[in-house]
């Protein structure tokens, strides 16, 4: 299901009224603390076990968790197979195991979490196999298959609810000016709320501050920030007292914002799957909203590099990582319907057409420069011997230079081109 569709609910009430325990398995510490504070707020009495819990206050949550206090437990993946946390569960009636973020699983997904991997195993050590669920907004064929086998999932049943947004409207573009492509948009949408995607820290600065100095009020999101910055500025922007936000990926997990317009993004994701989700925080409401994509093929290398720093002892990872980035540029660079580049991405059959992306809805356009270039291919013929590119453009612009020694002038369009 994509991002945004009710993922959560889906285990949360059958939990409510299943006799034992629900146990959800989560990679993501901050969506666990905000996922508990909602279920307790809903008076469904639910604990969180990891990491961000010290010795003292774990052993008290699992205390409290062996009381039968809790109908749901989040736990981080790594906690299973640990012997204070196994002995725990085998001692209790644990009703239903749902993986949250299921694709983790998966060496060809994003995120692969090598602890996912001590799923399977766990259930089996449980002395009755309860109901395992498994759910993902990103998956992929392989990702599918993987998330099916690695669980260890018997007999499963398998509900794909279909990727598309409607609601949302897709573009490229390749702006010569980024910074002021930004400012285009939201003079043309004012007062509208909206996310700015960079790729880096820096960058997320560099954008955040040409906005303000523009008259653009914008805040900015990212984990170099210090933790107290870093809410303040979410808050910020969820309670709608700064209409922008200029962000890295590690900004949107959890957050739960349905009136966000219009979600640009500043770089070239590294993924499909990261485009898909970034850009999904747009249009929760339901209502139209956009997803821009400012394109620049130097883009591509920043993402190789990046992507060969993060994965310098893994050249397996590297190379699938490689391959989603080419599937990304595709994306940028295709003239057939984005919604479609998107949907069959993730294994879904669509239309072809959607009427509401920058592609079907022809904002670019078609020129026929075949005389033009054929008057250029006739001029380069007629030079005495090959010259380098700078020779040629004034050749063909009517310049007088030392090496072609002759003015020879084409046309003013072939010129322009
Ligand atoms: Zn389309």
């Amino acid at each position: 299901m994509p991002t945004g569709a009710g993922k959560s609910v889906c285990y949360q009430i059958p939990a409510v009224f299943l006799p034992g325990i629900t146990l959800v398995i989560s990679p993501l510490i901050s969506l666990m603390k905000d996922q508990v504070a909602a279920l307790n707020q809903a008076g469904i009495p639910a604990a969180f076990l990891n990491s961000s819990l010290n010795s003292g206050q774990y052993r008290k949550a699992l205390y409290f968790a062996s009381q039968g206090r809790y109908k749901i437990i989040y736990v981080a993946p790594e906690r299973l197979l640990t012997p204070a946390f196994l002995n725990f569960a085998q001692s209790m009636n644990i009703s239903m195991i749902a993986v949250d973020e299921a694709h983790c699983v998966s060496q060809w997904g994003q995120n692969f979490r090598p602890s996912y991997l001590d799923i399977a195993e766990f259930a089996q050590k449980l002395p009755k196999r309860p109901i395992l669920a498994a759910f993902t907004a990103t998956a992929t064929g392989p990702v599918k298959d993987d998330i099916l086998h690695m669980l260890n999932l018997k007999d499963p049943k398998l509900l794909v609810t279909g990727f598309d947004r409607p609601n949302l409207y897709f573009e490229v573009q390749q702006p010569r000016d980024k910074m002021k492509a930004i400012q285009y948009y939201l003079e043309e949408h004012p007062g509208q709320s909206g996310i700015i995607y960079c790729q880096t820290r820096k960058e997320t600065e560099e954008v955040a501050q040409a906005l303000c100095e523009a008259g653009f009020p914008c805040t900015r999101y990212h984990a170099g920030l210090d933790d107290t910055e870093r809410s303040r500025n979410q808050d910020d922007f969820q309670f709608d007292r700064v209409p922008l936000i200029a962000a890295t990926s590690a900004f949107g997990m959890g957050i739960n914002k349905s009136n966000v317009r219009f979600v640009i993004h500043y770089s070239l994701p590294q993924s499909l799957e990261n485009y898909y989700q970034e850009a999904g925080r747009a249009g929760r409401d339901g209502a139209p909203a956009e997803c821009i994509l400012l394109f620049a093929p130097a883009d591509i290398m920043v993402s190789k590099f990046l992507i060969e720093c993060s994965n310098e002892d893994n050249p397996d990872q590297e190379r699938r990582d490689l391959h989603r980035l080419n599937q990304m540029v595709d994306y940028c660079k295709t003239t057939a319907c984005l919604r479609a580049t998107i949907l069959s991405y993730f294994g879904e059959t669509s239309a072809g057409t959607c009427d509401n992306c920058s592609n079907c809805k022809g904002e670019w356009e078609d020129e026929d420069i075949s005389q033009e270039a054929a008057k250029i291919s006739k001029a380069i013929d007629a030079m005495p011997r090959a010259y380098g590119l700078n020779t040629v453009r004034d050749f063909l612009a009517g310049a007088s230079t030392k090496k072609s020694g002759k003015r020879i002038s084409i046309t003013s369009k072939a010129t322009a081109v």
